[in-house]
């Protein structure tokens, strides 16, 4: 057994003192037990917090971010960063994407993510073929999270058409190319890796590139309860390309047509009614939010106040990665609204929590949770041991329970010191521990990658 024991730690029904925590050889809390004594010889840390989850992601786009942002000729836009995004997955070999998602895992974990849900699209070679185990580069993704030591809920998406009315895939998306039956085979392929840090679920890519028919397909035979994410409503020419199709906005099509409940994640739930985001919340299903990525492509802003009255859950995500904060995520998911709406403190619709930093963390760390179909998210018995220590000497962090207020709203600096993720040390001291060797290899890859386009 090991164990740290906590002046101050963020436990289910809020923060308590003097807490001793346990975790077992398999990397769970055995016991979390407040107002006691420190046994000697054991750790002391101040301030501790569970790990966030990280609930949307595209590994190998790290190694993208940076690289989008000179103006073309015409208006930039989403589908013009699609294109250049398609054209470097075409290059990546399996071996790099394991080391940009490892080189990704180590800087989530660094800013306090302590899971990570993969919506994982480049199945085939580059040529088209699959490989020949078809898992061949969810695995590699699934490696990366293992050398980083970060959880991973693993979702192979389901990527059938180029649009609407089952539109043929355009050649560039030929790495892609997966139907139900293909999904299932990874699904299958990965299942003797599911443990703690392991789950596997599904991702539908959209209902612009997966049609009903094949989704149903692939939840039929999808053992029960594992995750389901699928992107929703990112963009308004996509919600008018469904309206053409359907007669429908895609969330309102999405749920006439499928028994949407709690398994389910909706990623960018951007462009939504008020009939919508009603059903969103009565559904339990977790609105995907990923503030930075939706900025820097320039989606819009999620209707976040009127969800929350309605009780609705979210959780954020990196998604492009053009951020690994979950600070920067929140922060500039309350700042959105705060622009949009011209008012203050707007995540904070409930009289009993009146916190903004406390209501945003909180509610992302349960949302994620559930996104991401693993027991995480909690300092508390049988969860997976991730906890953050927060470092105490540095100005911005005040005690509880100012202290998530400080941690999301002063300044830039990293606040994370320490990380324990599966009931492993990762990071110490800022550092993680395999950063220089991850670090090394994810150099050497953007040269090659580099040179291969060029
Ligand atoms: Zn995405």
């Amino acid at each position: 057994m090991k164990a740290l024991f906590a002046c101050h730690a963020l436990l289910p029904d809020g923060w308590h003192r003097d807490v001793l925590l346990e975790w077992d050889a398999d990397g769970r809390f055995a016991a979390v037990s407040p107002d006691t004594t420190a046994p000697a010889g054991v750790e002391q840390a101040h301030y501790v917090l569970p790990g966030m989850v990280n609930l949307h992601s595209h590994s190998f786009q790290r190694a993208l971010s940076g690289l989008t942002e000179i103006a073309g000729n015409g208006p930039d836009s989403f589908w013009t960063w699609r294109d250049l995004m398609y054209r470097f997955a075409l290059h990546i070999a399996p071996e790099q994407m394991e080391a940009i998602a490892a080189q990704l895992f180590v800087e989530c974990l660094r800013h306090g993510y302590t899971s990570i849900c993969e919506f994982h699209y480049v199945h085939r070679a580059p040529d088209g073929a699959l490989y020949p185990d078809v898992a061949e580069t969810a695995r590699r993704v699934i490696d990366g999270a293992r050398h980083a030591g970060i959880g991973i809920t693993m979702l192979p998406v389901l990527y059938g058409y180029a649009g609407f009315g089952d539109a043929p895939l355009r050649d560039e998306q030929r790495r892609f190319r997966s139907g139900p039956a293909e999904v299932l085979a990874i699904v299958e392929a990965l299942e003797p890796l599911r443990g703690a840090m392991v789950e596997v679920g599904v991702a539908p890519h959209s209902l612009r590139a997966a049609s009903l028919a094949q989704i149903r397909e692939l939840l039929a035979a999808l053992p029960p309860d594992r995750p389901v994410h699928i992107h929703i409503a990112e963009q308004e020419a996509e919600v008018r390309q469904c309206v053409d199709h359907t007669g429908r906005r895609p969330l309102r099509f999405l749920y006439d047509n499928l028994a949407v409940d709690e398994r389910w994640c909706l990623v960018h739930a951007t462009h939504v009614d008020d009939g919508e985001l009603a059903a969103l919340a009565a559904s339990g299903a977790v609105a995907g939010l990923c503030p930075t990525t939706e900025a820097n492509l320039g989606d819009g802003l999620f209707p976040l106040a009127p969800f929350l009255e309605r009780g609705g859950r979210f959780g954020i995500g990196s998604d492009s990665h053009v951020s690994t904060s979950p600070v920067e995520e929140l922060r500039w998911l309350e700042y959105g609204q705060r622009l949009a709406g011209q008012r203050r403190n707007v995540a904070a619709v409930r009289q009993d929590e009146r916190r903004v930093g406390d209501v945003l963390w909180r509610a992302a760390l349960a949302g994620g949770a559930q996104a991401a179909g693993r027991q995480v998210g909690a300092l508390a018995p049988a969860h997976v041991a991730d906890l953050l220590v927060l470092d105490e000497a540095h100005p911005n962090v005040a005690a509880p329970p100012e202290l998530l207020n400080g941690f999301i709203f002063s300044g830039n600096d990293n606040l994370v010191k320490d990380v324990l993720a599966g009931g492993q040390w990762v990071v110490r001291g800022r550092e993680h521990v395999a950063q220089p060797a991850i670090a090394a290899r994810f150099s050497q890859t953007l040269a090659d990658l580099r040179e291969l386009r060029s």
